[in-house]
This record gives structure tokens, sequence and C-alpha cells, in this order.
């Protein structure tokens, strides 16, 4: 008979899996934050690190607190409209320090007012980044990159079909936030009127963000600090492809909405068209979303589900969907496939969305179906995708 493990085995073997996807993933890193010139960026520290770098200079800690403030909350990058610091300091500051934004290589906006990004940084790499208004409501969600390309390559996805160049920095991850912001002038002005439009964060751009997990939690406690941008966890919303043992930790230390991608109810079929299943297959990546930390009523998780023609939309895999996630606080959002050049599905008809809706509606699921958004500008889900290569492929 099978025996099952003790609880602590599983628990020290979820630990040194954990320990060796971040000891893989680590290598992907990007250089240090630092200027040609040698000046180190203040955006993407945490406040131990500003701190830390305030000291250095013979400084007391309390300038973290104001450098923060400016930095976060009101969206300074530089150092010169500091007004409680003193012009020695801020010269000072800003001999040895830059508050780092990427560089905008392009900006498209769509004919339903998507606007996408092809952000630059430092070492020219270069990933996407897009701005999605509710067209219900005076506001909308930052959709942001967590790597360049993405080592998974699931078969509807675009950017797939790019190998994975390297993760994105902390800094790179915060500063896609701060350049779209910037972008549509959505600081707190000194009439103290507060941001609005750019008020959600999704990270469903390129990329997997749980083989960047530390970059991205680093990016996302910024984000969250109530003295800078002051999103609440609430507003952000980390997609994963199913990548087990960091879901647990995601929810434990994030407490961020989850989104999973699980596209398929069969193993045989995730196997090809999400290849991670093979790793963490349907059961266990289900299991971890029932232990999921944040999930409640209030907070359910999401289920993406890409709807491709004749291959995963019949009536019978929403009924094998529904079996499978009963009992989750969760809603499901069904994404018409889109299509990008060469990519070798069809999105469902109409009718079979509808169809697959309302079973899981039934099953006391709320499913809405996902409006395609910038398709015209290749900047809706599954789209994005850049140029950038890894000059030498190092293994
Ligand atoms: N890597 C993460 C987050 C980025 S992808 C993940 O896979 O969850 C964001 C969402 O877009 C995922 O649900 C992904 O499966 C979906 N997607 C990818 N390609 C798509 C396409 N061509 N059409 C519609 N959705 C797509
Ligand atoms: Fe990577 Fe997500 Fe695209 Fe899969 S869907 S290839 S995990 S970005």
């Amino acid at each position: 008979m099978n025996q099952l493990a003790p609880i602590a085995d599983i628990a020290d073997l979820t630990e040194a899996e954990r320990s060796r996807i971040l000891a893989k993933t680590a290598r992907f890193n990007p250089p240090e934050p630092t200027t040609a010139d040698g000046r180190r960026d203040l955006v993407g520290m945490d406040r131990t690190q500003l701190i830390a770098e305030m000291e250095s200079i013979g400084e007391k800690s309390f300038r973290a607190k104001q450098l923060w403030h400016w930095i976060y909350h009101q969206g300074a990058t530089d150092f010169s409209v500091m007004s409680s610091i003193a012009r020695p300091l801020q010269e000072k500051l800003a001999e040895r320090f830059v508050i780092g934004r990427p560089s905008v290589a392009t900006v498209q906006t769509s004919e339903d007012l998507t606007r996408k990004w092809l952000f630059r940084f430092r070492d020219g790499q270069e990933a996407e980044t897009v701005y999605i208004p509710d067209p219900e409501e005076d506001r909308g969600a930052v959709c942001i990159s967590s790597q360049v390309g993405c080592t998974l390559s699931c078969r509807f996805c675009h950017t797939g079909t790019q190998t994975l160049v390297r993760n994105l920095g902390a800094a790179e991850i915060v500063g896609q936030f701060m350049a779209a912001r910037d972008s549509y002038g959505e600081w707190p002005s000194p009439h103290g009127e507060t941001p609005r439009l750019l008020s959600t964060i999704v990270l469903m751009g390129m990329g997997e963000p749980l083989y960047n997990y530390e970059n991205v939690a680093r990016a996302m406690k910024i984000v969250m600090d109530g003295e800078g941008i002051g999103l609440s966890r609430r507003r952000i919303t980390l997609s994963t492809s199913g990548v087990v043992p960091m879901m647990d930790r995601c929810g434990e230390e994030l407490a961020v909405n989850l989104a999973v991608s699980l596209h398929a109810v069969r193993n045989d079929l995730r196997d090809e068209i999400v290849p991670l299943n093979r790793k963490y297959p349907i059961e266990e990546v289900i299991a971890a979303c029932r232990r999921y930390p944040a999930a409640s009523n209030a907070r359910r998780i999401t289920f993406e589900y890409v709807m491709l023609k004749g291959i995963n939309d019949s009536q019978e895999d929403a009924r094998e969907l529904i079996r499978l996630i009963a009992g989750i606080p969760a809603k499901v959002n069904l994404i018409p496939f889109n299509p990008w050049p060469g990519s070798p599905y069809e999105t469902s008809s109409n009718s079979a969305i509808d169809r697959f809706a309302k079973i899981v509606m039934e099953a006391g699921f709320s499913s809405p179906v996902r409006t395609p958004r910038g398709r015209d500008i290749l900047a809706a889900c599954g789209q994005l995708r850049t140029e950038s290569r890894r000059e030498r492929d190092g293994g």
C-alpha cells in the first residue's frame, strides 16, 4: 500500500526545491544597476539598502525616508526638485546616484486606447509593458513584464517563442510602472491630487514571474509600501503558469492576488500546450491553489483559460474544469486566443466560448470572457515579444 510521506518531509522537499529554483534562476539576473559613469540607481533598493547607501556617504538614516518619499510618492527623477533636502546635499547625491527609468524605445497607442511601451534598459535589453484602460471606469491596469523572454514555451504564446534572455531586476520591474505613470503625468500634484488611472498592476507581461521570484518580490514590496506608491496587495495580480513551490512562497510573503494559467484540464493536453505541466501536473497546481493563503471569497484565485478552437473548448472540458476547481474561491477568465504571426491555433467560436462560460457559471463560478485589448498593436495577452537576444549562450 502507498504510504504518504510525513508532512515534515514534504516541507523539506519543497524548501529544497525552492532553493534549487532560486539558485538556477539567479544565474539570469541583470547586471548591477549602475550607470556608465559609476553612479548607482536608487530605484529598486529596499529601505534597508537605501539606509546603508546613505550611511556609506556619511548621512543619517532619515535621509533614506526623505528620498523614499520623493522617489516613490512624488515620482521625482531629479535631486534638484527635492525641496526638503539642502542644495549641497542634493549635489552630493547627484554625484553618486541616479533615480533611473527605463528609456522608451517605442510607444504605441491602440484604437481602443491601450498603450504599449517597448522599454530599453541600461544594457540595451528590451521588454514590453502595456496600459489597459478600463472602458467602464476612469482607471486601468498596467501589465508588467518580469523577464526578457521566457524559459517556458507554451505553444500558444508569442513570448514563448523567444528564449529567456535574462531576468529583470527589481529596479526594472518597478521602473516599468513608474515610467508608465510618467507617461500619463500620474504622480500626485502639489495640490494633493492623487493618481487614479494607473492604479492596478498585473504581472502578466513577458516572462514567468515565479522564475524571477526575488526581483519580483522586492519590486512588489516597494510598490506596496504605504509611504510611496502604496498600492494595496488587492490591486496586484501575479500570473503564473504553475511553478508550484514558489506559489506557496508568494502566498506567504506577498499575498497578492494569484492568477493561474490552467488552459487545459487533462495532463496529456496540458503537457503539450503548457510544457511546465510535465514538472508540476494539474493535480499539484490545483493543490497549491487550494492552500494559497491569500485566497478567500473576497479575493478569489483567477484561473486563466485560453480558448483554442477544437483543442480545449468542448463542453466536456468545461465540466472537467468545474470538477477540478470545486470548492476553491475562484473565477475563470476565458481568454479568446490572440493570434500572432505564425501562431499555430485559431480562436474558439463565440458560440463555443458562450457554451463553455455558461457551464462554468452555472456551477457558481464567475466566468468573464476577456475582451481582447490592443490587438492592432500586438499588445493583447500573449502577443508580446521583443527582438532582444542573448549575446552568448552561456548554457
Ligand atoms: N508567464 C505567466 C504570465 C504571462 S502570460 C503565465 O503564463 O501565467 C499572461 C497570460 O496570457 C497567461 O494566462 C497566458 O497563458 C496568456 N496567453 C499567452 N499567450 C496567449 C495568446 N496568444 N492568447 C491569449 N492568451 C495568451
Ligand atoms: Fe512564458 Fe507565460 Fe508565455 Fe508560457 S504563457 S511562454 S509561461 S510568458
